[in-house]
Formats: C-alpha cells, structure tokens, sequence
C-alpha cells in the first residue's frame, strides 16, 4: 500500500471547496487524499466533520442529518480508503492486487447488499438503504458499491489518474482522451510548465 506517513493537514471547511472530479462515487472518496502520487500528501478527511460535509457534497446526506461516530470511526474510513486506491492504483500499474485488500471490498459488500431493500413505492419497485443513517460507517457501503461496478466495467481506458496530481478519474469525455483530473487546475499548470520548458529549450 502506498506509504502515506507524510500528511498535511487542511484546514477545516476545506471540503466544501475541493474540486469533486472522480466521476464515480468512490473515486471521488479515494480523492479525499491530493498527490496521491508524490506527496506531500493533503488529507481532506482530517476531522469529523470533514466526513459529514463530505456526505453532504456528495448528497448523500441533507443538511440536517445527524452523524454520530469519532476518531476511531474517521480512522477506519481512512484506512478502507487507502485500501481502495491501493487496488484502483495496483491494476492502473499492472501491479498484483492484495488478496487481503479483496477481500475487505467482498466482507464490506456483504455488509451493503443486506442493507439494500427493494420496496414498492409510487409504483415503482426500487432500492433504499436500511442501513443506520446516524452512523458515520454507514456510508461505505454505497461507496463500496460504487467500487463494485467500476471494476466491473474493466478493462476500460477510461479509468485513469491524473498526470499531474494523481486523483482517480472516470473519463466520461467522448473521445476518452481526457490527461488531467480538471484543465482548470493541472491541465493549465500542466501546459504553462511545458511551455516554460520550450521556451527554455529556444532560448
Ligand atoms: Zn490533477
């Protein structure tokens, strides 16, 4: 797994802010991380509440809905991230996955589909989640099913990591061949540190 000693904490309210760009539910959680991919690494989920306005980002929460759950719950939320861009980042090297690393996405799925109920509403059958909504973990589970049809849709060229600062990414562009997480943010610095260097390289 990635060695992820080197954390800068974030100020709180950041996560209303951060660019949400992953395309995918759980991307978009394994993003809470930024330079996955040479650090220093920046943790969006630092304290509680950064857990809690995430949800709300994401809808998965109203303004309104308690979260009941501490440190230790926030650390096993980041460690099970960890976990997840351990496995999207493995099979993006066609590195070996962890058995141990599945088989946390297999017990975490079993967990989420006994808390997802078909049931009849304005004539409609559809799923809703008997999962308790006060606690903090409950809220893996949509994630972990979100991972579950992402690697079902493997091998697609469109799951990538941005060349710049190595959040996940679903390329849902046409012609899939999108190089940055956002143009706004590393796509410009991107470009400007190529120029700089043609430049350089003329002068
Ligand atoms: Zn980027």
């Amino acid at each position: 797994m990635q060695n992820h000693t080197r954390v800068e904490q974030l100020n709180p309210n950041h996560i209303p802010d951060m660019p949400i760009i992953g395309g995918n539910l759980a991307l978009d959680f394994i993003n809470t991380v930024e330079h996955w991919n040479m650090g220093p690494y920046k943790e969006y989920l630092a304290i509680v509440p950064d857990w809690v306005d995430w949800l709300k980002r994401q809808q998965l929460i109203d303004n309104n809905q308690k979260i009941s759950g501490g440190e230790k719950e926030l650390s096993l939320i980041r460690k099970q991230r960890n976990q997840l861009y351990s496995i999207v980042k493995n099979y993006l090297d066609n590195q070996s996955i962890h058995s141990s690393d599945l088989s946390l996405i297999n017990q975490r799925l079993q967990d989420a589909y006994s808390n997802r109920l078909t049931v009849f509403e304005n004539e409609r059958f559809i799923y809703k989640w008997s999962y308790d909504p006060e606690k903090a973990l409950s809220y893996l589970q949509p994630i972990f099913i979100s991972l579950k049809s992402l690697l079902h849709k493997l091998p697609s060229k469109r799951l990538k990591a941005c060349s710049e600062c190595g959040w996940l990414f679903w390329d849902n562009t046409r012609s899939s061949t999108k190089k940055w997480c956002d143009m706004k943010f590393c796509g410009s610095r991107s470009k400007s540190r190529e120029h700089y260097h043609r430049k350089k390289k003329n002068s």
